[in-house]
């Protein structure tokens, strides 16, 4: 019998299979296996509307049979089956469905190796078997034809259909399964633990039971007969056993799922051992068909803020698995967000880059993200304890998503409350702003403590306003992101002009500051380059001596680009104020007037000493600056 040859684009896309060398040649399972699901549907359609098809669906399976002598792997279904020409045309060339779309795409690239991924991930249907066996055979009987046809074919060369034997309707696909090459390991194909580990991956929610013999090694039963000294003997069972689970979770109705369930799941499925923190169920109908599961983690992944962290959710087609981590279905500041979604809408076949430009693509991801922000907004409002967990957990993920989008969803965001003693949102702090205060207040330090006692956080308090205590590095950024919320802008304590001052009160300032002229002109020449300012503070209550920075480099993004950039950082313009109301103050005047140089610089160095260290900023001298301080003492 003469070989028939494939059809050229059929041929050119078996040599890219054969070819490739890509870590996913895994997924001929799951092609195989979801073909001989589509098979069983078809028929149990026919049974639903031709009455002279007698086809229970409860009988429709797929039978696996790994046969390590003869190093073939079998996929049997009773579905369908293929006549003699629907074989011809369904194997001899590319499908018209699925497959089409990545044909187009591989004939306007003609870059194979470009293309090697993207068979990776997705496949594309029969012949991806091609990657695993060096020749397949396929025993298919349509259903209500009495003979059957042998499909036959090693590859490019071309294939052959003879008449066979088969005694029931249906398909077998005989996998001739390779042997192994230097980096592959197709032995691994013959084995029922690793099968049952692709079923299970794959194909667990494939709608028809999926079947194997697998060994099982276990205890006898204990005889009735068995005396006081019985050791209890083991024996090896084969037995036939359903590899996949059947129903999806998220295909069930959200009413008749447990609170367990839905946490085994995620554990089971992502690899977590604790409970998620919570799950969101949900679904649409219309222009774009799916059921998703998604799940917000009770705790930071260790890799969470490393570049091995990938984001995305499995997306399923009808049940069957076609990508694990798609990273376009989540925005990057929900990132943590683990879970699944399934649509009718996406062919299996679809590729990566076709998926990514696909609207329904869109459409769901802008649907997932508002209902994963209004189950925060929840929690937040609901259960601020959970909400509390979720902020240690992704807090600081939120927070660069609104530096990035630009005060995006800045409703999550929590943080200290000066007033509450405990972390607050900005909605919650707006509430208690009493009438005439002018803005949002902020400091930023080490630690809440630390911020507390702050020189120039005490004049605030003291008007009764409260403040909000940023902690970590991102804050300052975040705070200068905000912009204004109804007409309130976002002020640090820092700012001179964080309090509007009365016309009267400025005035007082200005004559202080004048008074006060000679002595920040020593202080400033004792300091040199050290300082680009010395000022009489407006900012301080009663303390002698702060910190603060000009132009646009804060303290704050200094001592972020040190952790960064070390020593190399850029430097904030540093500004040290002077409160001319201290006795410190008074007592550097003394020594201004009476042209005693050396005091003066010792206590300008202290002072400056002191507001380093009020700012949390390493001392350029910490031997000198001790030295100081005890030539104070004798
Ligand atoms: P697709 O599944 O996207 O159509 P495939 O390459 O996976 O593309 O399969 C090609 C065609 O071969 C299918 O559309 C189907 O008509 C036929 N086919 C494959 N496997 C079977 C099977 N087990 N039973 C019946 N028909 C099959
Ligand atoms: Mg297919």
């Amino acid at each position: 019998m003469a070989k028939k040859q494939f059809k050229a684009e059929s041929k050119r896309l078996m040599d890219l299979m054969i070819n490739s060398i890509y870590t996913h040649k895994e997924i001929f399972l799951r092609e195989i296996i979801s073909n001989a699901s589509d098979a069983e549907d078809k028929l149990a359609y026919r049974a639903l509307t031709d009455d002279s098809v007698e086809v229970k669906r409860k009988d429709l399976k797929i039978t696996i049979v790994p046969d390590k002598e003869k190093r073939t792997l079998t996929v049997s279904d009773n579905g369908v089956g293929m006549t003699k020409d629907e074989l011809e045309s369904n194997l001899g060339t590319i499908a018209k469905s699925g497959s089409l779309q990545f044909k187009q795409e591989l004939e306007r690239d003609d870059k194979a190796a470009s293309k090697v991924d993207v068979i990776g991930q997705f496949g594309v249907g029969f012949y991806s078997a091609f990657m695993v066996a060096d020749a397949v055979t396929v025993i298919s009987r349509a259903y209500g034809a009495e003979e059957a046809w042998m499909w036959q074919s090693a590859g490019t060369d071309g294939y052959t259909v003879t008449q066979c034997e088969k005694e029931t309707p249906g398909t077998d696909i005989i996998m001739h399964i390779k042997p192994n090459a230097d980096e592959e390991n197709y032995d691994q194909y013959l084995e029922t633990y690793k099968l049952q580990e692709l079923i299970k991956k794959y194909s667990d929610y494939i709608r028809y039971p999926i079947v194997m013999e697998v060994e099982d090694y276990r205890q006898k039963e204990k005889p009735a007969d068995a005396g006081e000294d019985y050791k209890p003997e083991w024996e090896t069972v084969k037995e036939w056993k359903t590899l996949n689970s059947m129903v999806p979770l998220w295909q069930r109705q959200k009413s008749k799922v447990k609170p367990e369930e839905y946490n085994a799941f995620y554990k089971e499925k992502f690899g977590d051992w604790q409970d998620p923190l919570t799950v969101i169920h949900t679904s649409a109908e219309g222009a774009v068909t799916y059921k998703a599961m998604l799940y917000i983690p009770s705790h930071t992944p260790y890799d969470f803020y490393t570049r091995e962290y990938e984001k995305g959710l499995q997306l399923y087609s009808s049940g069957v698995l076609i990508m694990d981590k798609c990273a376009d279905l989540l925005p990057d500041h929900f990132r943590f967000v683990r879970g699944v979604v399934d649509s009718q809408d996406f062919s299996l076949n679809i590729s990566r880059e076709v998926l990514q430009h696909t609207r329904q693509l869109k459409v769901i991801a802008s649907a997932l993200e508002k209902k994963i922000k209004g189950e925060l907004m929840k929690l937040q409002k609901e259960d601020r304890e959970k909400y509390e967990t979720f902020w240690k957990s992704f807090g600081t993920q939120i927070k660069y998503g609104v530096v990035a989008e630009y005060g995006q969803h800045k409703d999550l965001l929590l943080f200290w409350s000066s007033k509450e003693g405990k972390d607050t949102t900005l909605a919650e702090y707006r509430e208690r702003m009493p009438e005439d205060q002018p803005y949002y207040y902020y400091a930023c330090g080490e630690s809440a403590e630390k911020i507390a006692k702050l020189p120039q956080v005490e004049r605030i308090l003291d008007k009764g306003y409260e403040i909000l205590y940023c902690t970590e590095d991102v804050d300052d950024f975040v705070m200068r992101g905000l912009g204004e919320i109804d007409g309130k802008a976002f002020k640090s304590v820092n700012d001179e002009d964080a309090l509007p001052q009365s016309d009267e009160e400025k005035k007082m300032a200005e004559e202080k500051a004048e008074a006060g002229k000679p002595v920040l002109e020593a202080v400033k020449e004792a300091l040199g380059e050290e300082v680009k300012e010395v000022r009489a503070s407006s900012i301080l209550k009663s303390g002698a001596v702060c910190l603060t920075a000009d132009g646009p480099v804060s303290l704050e993004m200094e001592k972020y680009m040190r952790k960064v950039d070390g020593d190399r950082a850029a430097r904030a313009q540093r500004v040290l104020e002077l409160n001319p109301d201290s006795a410190p103050f008074a007592a550097l005047q003394k020594a201004v007037e009476a042209g005693d140089k050396d005091t003066v610089s010792k206590y300008a160095k202290l002072l400056y000493g002191q507001a380093l260290l009020l700012a949390d900023l390493p001392l350029e001298d910490p031997a000198e600056y001790a030295q100081l301080v005890c030539s104070l003492m004798v």
